[in-house]
This record gives C-alpha cells, sequence and structure tokens, in this order.
C-alpha cells in the first residue's frame, strides 16, 4: 500500500509502522486540531494544507470573521479503520473517500491511503469545505426560537446542496497531479463529464439542480453541474478576495447566512412558528423553504433584473464548453 503525503509521497516503508488509534498523534494548527495514526509527517502535512484552503474557504465565501470554531480531522492508517468509524455513525458503506458529520463532536473522517488513484488530499479539500460551510456559514436561530428548539437545531443549514456540493467539488480540484495546492483550478473529471453532459443535452436544468433538497438525491450529474456554476461564478466576479469587494457569489452566501431573510428575527418567526411554537415537521419545512429560496435568490442575487435562470443557463453552458482543461489557474 502507498501512502501519499501532500507534497511528499512517502512509501510504506515501516518507518512510521501504524499505531493503534488510541495511541492516533495529534497536532495543532490555529484553526485545525489533526488526529492521525499513519505519521507525524502527515499529521503536519494535513495542517498545513488545511490551513491553506481555509485562506480560499473564506475568500471563496467571502466570510472573514475572526471567530472560528476549531476544525476537527481524523485521518485513518486504514480504509477498515474508517469504515468502521463511518459504519457506526450510521453512514452507508459506500461512502468510502471520506465524510464530514456536524453530528457533534463535528469533525472529518477519512481513510489517509490513495485509493483508486485518488489522492485524500482532494477528499480533505471537500470534506472541509462542507466543514467549513456548517460550523461556520449555517444560520444561527434567532433568540425567540432558540428556547424551543433543541441545541441541535439552533444553527440550520442554509446553504442549498447544490452549493454546498459545488463548493465543495470546486475545492478538491485544487490538488495538481504532483501533489500540490493551487486554488482556483478546473477539476479536470468534473469538466469533462459535465462537457459531454452539456453535449448530450443530458443534464437535469440549473432551475431543478438548485432546487434539491438535504435527504434527497443529488446525482454524479448534478455534482457535475454544481460545479459548473461555481467555476463560472467565481471566475467572474472579481472581489479579488477582500471582504469589502464582494461579487455575486459571496453576496449569494450572505443572503444564504441569512437563512435568506430580510430580518432573520422576524422572517423566522412568520415562517415557522406559530403562537410561538414550532410549527410540526419543522425540519422538513425548513429543507423545502432553503430549495424554494435557493433558485429564486439566485435569479435576484446572480442572475439579475430581467434575466431568467434559464436564459442564464445557456450562456453558462456555452461558456462551459469554452474552457479548456489546461486552463486551470484562476
Ligand atoms: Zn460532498
Amino acid at each position: 500500500m502507498i501512502f501519499l503525503f501532500i507534497g511528499i509521497a512517502v512509501g510504506d516503508t515501516g518507518e512510521w509502522p501504524a499505531r493503534p488509534w488510541s495511541e492516533a498523534y495529534v497536532y495543532e494548527t490555529a484553526h485545525y486540531t489533526v488526529r492521525t495514526n499513519t505519521s507525524p509527517a502527515a499529521a503536519e502535512d494535513i495542517g498545513a494544507l488545511m490551513e491553506e484552503a481555509l485562506g480560499e474557504y473564506r475568500r471563496l465565501t467571502g466570510y472573514y470573521a475572526e471567530d472560528l470554531p476549531r476544525f476537527i480531522i481524523n485521518a485513518y492508517a486504514t480504509k477498515e479503520e474508517y469504515e468502521a468509524v463511518a459504519k457506526k455513525q450510521g453512514f452507508p458503506a459506500d461512502i468510502t473517500n471520506g465524510l464530514y458529520t456536524p453530528v457533534p463532536p463535528a469533525a472529518i473522517h477519512l481513510p489517509y491511503v490513495t485509493d483508486q488513484g485518488r489522492n485524500p488530499a482532494a477528499t480533505l479539500l471537500h470534506e472541509g469545505a462542507h466543514q467549513f460551510i456548517d460550523q461556520v456559514m449555517s444560520f444561527k436561530a434567532p433568540a425567540a426560537a432558540r428556547d424551543i428548539l433543541p441545541a441541535s437545531q439552533r444553527s440550520l443549514m442554509g446553504v442549498p446542496l447544490w452549493l454546498n456540493e459545488g463548493l465543495a467539488t470546486y475545492m478538491e480540484g485544487a490538488i495538481t497531479d504532483d501533489g500540490r495546492f493551487e486554488a482556483g483550478r478546473v477539476n479536470g473529471p468534473r469538466l469533462k463529464h459535465l462537457k459531454r453532459l452539456i453535449r448530450a443535452d443530458e443534464y437535469h436544468s440549473l432551475h431543478e439542480v438548485m432546487s434539491r433538497r438535504y435527504g434527497q438525491q443529488f446525482s454524479v450529474e448534478d455534482y457535475a453541474v454544481a460545479w459548473g456554476v461555481v467555476y463560472i461564478l467565481d471566475h467572474e466576479s472579481d472581489p479579488k478576495g477582500r471582504p469589502d469587494k464582494q461579487g455575486s457569489l459571496q453576496r449569494y452566501l450572505e443572503a444564504c447566512r441569512l437563512g435568506f431573510f430580510t430580518d432573520p428575527a422576524e422572517g423566522f418567526s412568520r415562517e415557522f412558528l406559530r403562537g410561538g411554537k414550532l410549527l410540526p415537521n419543522f425540519e422538513s419545512l425548513w429543507a423545502a423553504y432553503i430549495a424554494r429560496q435557493s433558485p429564486a435568490f439566485f435569479q435576484r442575487i446572480i442572475a439579475g433584473k430581467g434575466v431568467t435562470i434559464e436564459a442564464w443557463e445557456k450562456n453558462w453552458a456555452k461558456k462551459i464548453r469554452q474552457i479548456k482543461l489546461e486552463a486551470s489557474r484562476r
């Protein structure tokens, strides 16, 4: 088995024989706590990669507040150890690359091995985006609702499914063939897939993809579409990483963070409370609400006045077809 570390490829020389998880190395960076039973060098590499990635999560989302939570990453030496953890958390057996779970203690879990040519660094960047979005970009329930919501629901996901996966797949493209981190690159496999879908006119409309709810199926075609929307949005806006210069993607994400409300306290009460009580089926109502606002706000903030999502989509498909694989840098 070959362990591929970020930046340096290290064979399984036996220099660091895998230890049991109970004796995992712990490495702390400014924002991440990395636990791994592979090697101390792997722990440091993961920490360094994720600190770089964090800068990119912030630039992409336009979220620069300083008070970040600690982000936890568990990197297992073998697939078997990882799969046992995933199974215990109730995840299906086919999530083999890695996962992020918001259930406390919220953490990323992944096998730190190269599997079928997939570099674990790509998985780290993908799951790291979900972690950032969940722990930083979620909607904080207003004071009036805090007491009646169970603790696990005081922070609600306002970033729609398509955008959550779009940002994650965009980030996973940032690993070069030789294992370096290079933000803004084309995600080769997603681009190829998407071009094929567009040529054959075999994908669901943007409106449909943007209306998917959490808990609903999100197909591999939908991933390609979501990737392509985020790619075009990031390459066409020019916020230059400055908090005071937000592009349309960042403005859209800010609307998501506020639960698509102009006044979150008033809006949340109006939509979800009756006589001081939460509506029955609150969770599924919330998911439906986000899925409904998602295309509506896309039209308003991103497509713009008088431009339908369908018209925006036509233009978008044309631009995707023109992207060259080698045109990787932003
Ligand atoms: Zn994902």
